[in-house]
């Protein structure tokens, strides 16, 4: 079984869909930065429209925002679109990051009227970090104690009139407390196709380089729904078509240049095919629950719920 387990690379797959090294070179240059940069997604841009052309008629802040939907699909680049429009400041931060009350208080201070704190991953903040942030996001306002013991007293310092966007994988797992703050709940669906192909076109036209309509399409039909995996898959594409091919990226380019990442027409790799492959042959095509199928596989540090989790219960 121990060799079984080895044949299943769970860590180091292009196809993940959460931040990868590789993608640092880009992340930035290719984010859209306007409302109309941004593809897809119509319910969500429809909905935020409405709150940031309310907030400006009021003059008031927007009201705290939940984003939620799997890695990659642009929660960090909403948010950076909606600060670009409302003209604020955006700080980002995430759940895990902030390890002390005192490391939230210190953000919380610092923002201006109207900025926006973005906490991406919100589900993982800390019980009792999160505590702060009831009061400063019906408030405005962070409930200090001061001192120790009975001779402890609790101070309240205003604060500016803020906006909080959480983004969350698992909105499921957000405390009720904190869920009922938020005003406006959006959710980001898996991308089209065709989306995803004006996508790859837009970010090719960034890297200058040369695509087809089939090519964008071909890399688009097999990036799983994913932005970021689109922009990865085009980036060793393009890496192909300049080495084995004329530098365009045609549809013969990109089908060959993905067969040999053996990423197939489904956007399928090795590690899926050979997950479906065990779920049909132990299980009978399934239903098998996470842990059970890890058992299988003989994967004791259950690294299939965490790296494959966001894609098999999808
Ligand atoms: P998330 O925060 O949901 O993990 P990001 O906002 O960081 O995802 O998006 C990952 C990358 O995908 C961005 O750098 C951006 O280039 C691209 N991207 C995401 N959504 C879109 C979109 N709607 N249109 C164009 N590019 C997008």
């Amino acid at each position: 079984m121990n060799s079984f387990v080895e044949e299943f690379n769970f860590e180091d797959r292009i196809l993940e869909t959460s931040y990868r090294e590789e993608d640092a070179e880009t992340e930035v240059s290719l984010r859209p930065e306007s409302i109309s940069e941004y593809i897809g997604q119509e319910k969500a841009k429809e909905i935020m429209q409405i709150y940031i052309d309310a907030a400006k008629m009021r003059g008031e802040p927007l009201d705290h925002v939940l984003l939620y939907g799997p890695p990659g699909l642009g929660k960090t680049t909403l948010s950076n679109i909606l600060a670009n429009e409302l003209g604020v400041n955006l700080r980002i931060t995430s759940g895990p990051a902030i390890e002390k009350q005192g490391d939230l208080a210190a953000l919380l201070t610092n923002l201006g009227k109207g900025d926006v704190l973005f906490i991406d991953e919100i589900h993982r903040l800390n019980r009792n970090i999160e505590e702060i942030l009831y009061p400063a996001m019906e408030d405005f306002a962070l409930d200090i104690i001061i001192g120790k013991g009975p001779a402890a007293r609790s101070i309240r310092l205003p604060l500016q009139k803020f906006t909080l966007i959480g983004a969350t994988t698992r909105a499921g797992q957000l405390t009720t407390p904190l869920r009922d703050r938020f005003g406006v709940l959006i959710r980001l669906e898996l991308y089209t196709p065709e989306e995803l192909a004006t996508i790859v076109k837009r970010s090719a036209s960034i890297l200058e380089v040369p695509i087809t309509e089939d090519g964008a399409l071909e890399i688009a039909s097999r990036a799983r729904g994913t932005p970021r995996i689109a922009n990865r898959l085009l980036k060793r594409v393009r890496d192909y078509a300049m080495v084995k091919c004329d530098g365009t990226i045609s549809l013969e380019a990109a089908q060959a240049a993905l067969n040999m990442l053996e990423i197939d027409e489904l956007g399928l790799d090795n590690t899926d095919r050979r997950l479906l492959e065990t779920i049909i042959s132990f299980y009978d095509g399934g239903p098998v629950g996470l842990e059970t199928l890890s058992a299988t596989i003989g994967d004791k540090q259950l690294r299939l719920k965490t790296f494959m989790s966001p894609i098999l219960c999808r």
